[in-house]
Parts: structure tokens; sequence; C-alpha cells
């Protein structure tokens, strides 16, 4: 089946809520998924997040939710957001958060999400923790970074950051642009699935990019993050950060929960900086179907690669 028309398949498939009911009492299918998602509330988050941490590696939490359109449920994603601060705080837990402007209102009103987002930071700067401002479809792009320099503005470095998505073709500058305004970056490839004028398609051309903006980041970048799974390019930024004379404490490699736990341990055991991405949440069939559908490339090679036995 060709990829445009799988998508939207799946599309399909996550708005039937007689599926998703089915779905989610399933039991096999709930054990495939927690090997991705932490679980169904904060609790389970947490527990993810001590044993990450008993491991040696660290947390960003993720309450799972996107493109929310009713205010109450915007504001009540905030209020999840604050609690999982307020918790990872008491817990003494080494975790920050990862949160989407989209679910705390972006759809609805920009100020009614400055506002939303406000509440998170003033919890964020009380409890000395970091809030990543995750980085959605092309036309979040520049909303999202005019709203991260504002609150830079106000909450500092040390309390906001952003996310920078290499496969955009018409954002070269934006590295530039965040590097100038002293925000810490997560490097991604991008995730969502958007048209050939707007992204790189082909993988060659991902991964081409990702690595012209590794070298730009890695040296200049305040505290960077490298998130990818592609081992590859682990190797690259180990070498690039060596060639630039880098602590190894000075940059972080992420990954999400379950995913490449093999290379999360040999970077540990190397003496790597590495946080796990943990989602969590009652939106999790939401989250493993989003991840389905934004991979862009080898999504049949992916979903083999999910249900090959753990060996
Ligand atoms: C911590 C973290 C935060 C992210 N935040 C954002 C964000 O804010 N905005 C955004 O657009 N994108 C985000 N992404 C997704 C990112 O943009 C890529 O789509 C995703 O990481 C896949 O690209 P890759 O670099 O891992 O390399 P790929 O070349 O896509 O994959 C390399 C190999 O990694 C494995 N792999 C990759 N992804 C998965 C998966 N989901 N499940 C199982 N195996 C997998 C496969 O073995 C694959 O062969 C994030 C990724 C991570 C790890």
């Amino acid at each position: 089946m060709a990829e445009p028309m799988m998508r939207q398949v799946i599309s399909r498939i996550a708005g039937q809520s007689w599926l998703r009911k089915a779905v989610v009492s399933t039991p096999g299918i709930r054990e495939v998924a927690w090997r991705f998602v932490a679980g169904e509330d904060l609790a389970a988050g947490i527990a993810v997040l001590r044993s990450l941490n008993a491991r040696g590696i660290k947390g960003t939490l993720n309450y799972i939710g996107t493109h929310v359109k009713d205010e109450a449920e915007a504001v009540a994603a905030a209020t999840a957001a604050i609690e999982a601060l307020r918790c990872v705080h008491a817990e003494g837990l080494d975790a920050n958060l990862s949160v989407k402007l989209t679910q705390i209102g972006l759809d609805i009103d920009e100020a009614f999400c400055r506002a939303q987002l406000r509440r998170i930071l003033e919890c964020a700067a009380k409890t000395g923790n970091f809030v990543r401002i995750d980085m959605e479809e092309s036309r979040y792009v520049e909303s999202t970074l005019r709203i991260l320099e504002d609150m830079l503005d106000v909450y500092g470095a040390d309390t906001v950051g952003i996310v920078l998505q290499s496969y955009l073709r018409q954002r070269k500058s934006d590295l530039e642009r965040m590097l100038a305004r002293g925000s810490s970056i997560r490097l991604v490839k991008g995730g969502y699935w958007e048209s050939s004028d707007i992204v790189y398609r082909r993988k060659v051309d991902i991964d081409n990019a990702f690595h012209q903006d590794l070298k730009v980041l890695l040296p200049k970048g305040r505290y960077p993050a490298i998130a990818t799974h592609d081992a590859r390019f682990l190797v690259q930024a180990r070498r690039i950060a060596d060639e630039a004379g880098m602590d190894p404490r000075t940059f972080e490699f992420q990954l999400l929960y379950g995913v490449r736990p093999d290379l999360q341990t040999e970077l540990i055991r190397d003496g790597y900086n590495v946080r796990c991405y943990v989602p969590y949440g009652g939106n999790w069939y939401a989250y493993l179907l989003g991840c389905v559908r934004r991979i862009p490339g080898g999504i049949f090679r992916r979903v083999s690669e999910w249900i090959r036995p753990v060996s």
C-alpha cells in the first residue's frame, strides 16, 4: 500500500471510537503499548522515571495530548503539566518536562495558550526545573518560536527551551536564530507527514540536513540535546563532540522510552548523558498511532521492528 494511503488508513482508524474502545481494552495491545508509554496516569510516569534514574538515565515527562480544541481541556492539560513538575520536585527525580503548544490551546487562541504556558513556566521556575516546547507541524513553527522567544525574555534559558526539526526545507536560519537567543535546543530529524515542498522526504536528504545541523549545534549550543535512534548519528555526534574537545557532560542524547534501550545503555556506559522521553496519559492510543503515522519513510520496517521479539 502506498505510504500516503497507509497514513490515511491509520488516521481513519484513529477516528473510530468503537475501535479505540476495543483496542484499549485488549490485554495484548495494552502490553505492547506499555513498552512505549509509561501508563495511563502520572504515577505510572513517575515509576518509569524512578527506574530510568536508577540506571543513570534522565527523563522528560510528557502528558500525552495534542490539538486540543476545548478551553477546559487545555487548562486541564496545563494543570497536569504543573502536577508533573511538582511531583518530580517532591520525589527528587532527575527529569524535566516536554509540552506541546497545541495541547495547551494554540489552536484555540495564541494569548490563551501563552497564559497556560506561563502557568507551567512559573511552576518550573519555582521548582528549579526546565520545560522543553516540542515542535509540531510546520504551520506552527513560526508562532512556536515567537512564543519561545518571549518566554525566554521572562523566564530565561534555564527554564524553557525548544526543538528544531532538520527536515524543514525553508527554515535553515532558525538554528542560528535560536543559537543567537541562547536557547537550549533539542535537534530532531522531524516527525510529521508534510508535503515535499515543505520538508525533505528522502531519507538521504533528511540525514544530510541533520548532519549539517549537528555540526553547527554541538559546538555552539547551550547544553544541546541530540534526539535520534539512528546509531550512525550517535557515532557522528560523538565524533563531532570529540573533535571540538567537548566535555561529554555538556550535551545529551535523547531517545523515546522503549525505543533502542540497548543504545541507551551503551551511551550511559560510555559516559554520555542520556534522557528518555516518557509519555503517559489516557490518550496513549493516539500517541502510538501518531508515532506510526508520523514516522517519515520505512513505516512497515518500523512496525515489524516494534513487533520483533526482544532477544
Ligand atoms: C526524545 C525525542 C523527542 C522528539 N521530539 C520531537 C519533536 O518535538 N518534534 C518532532 O517533529 N519530532 C520529534 N521527535 C521525532 C523525530 O523527529 C524523528 O521522527 C524520530 O526520532 C525518528 O527519527 P530518528 O532520528 O530516530 O531516525 P530514523 O532514521 O527515522 O530511525 C533510525 C532507527 O531508529 C529506530 N526508530 C526510530 N524511531 C522509532 C520509533 N518511533 N519506534 C521504534 N523504532 C524507531 C529504527 O530502528 C530506525 O531504523 C523526537 C524524537 C525523540 C527521540
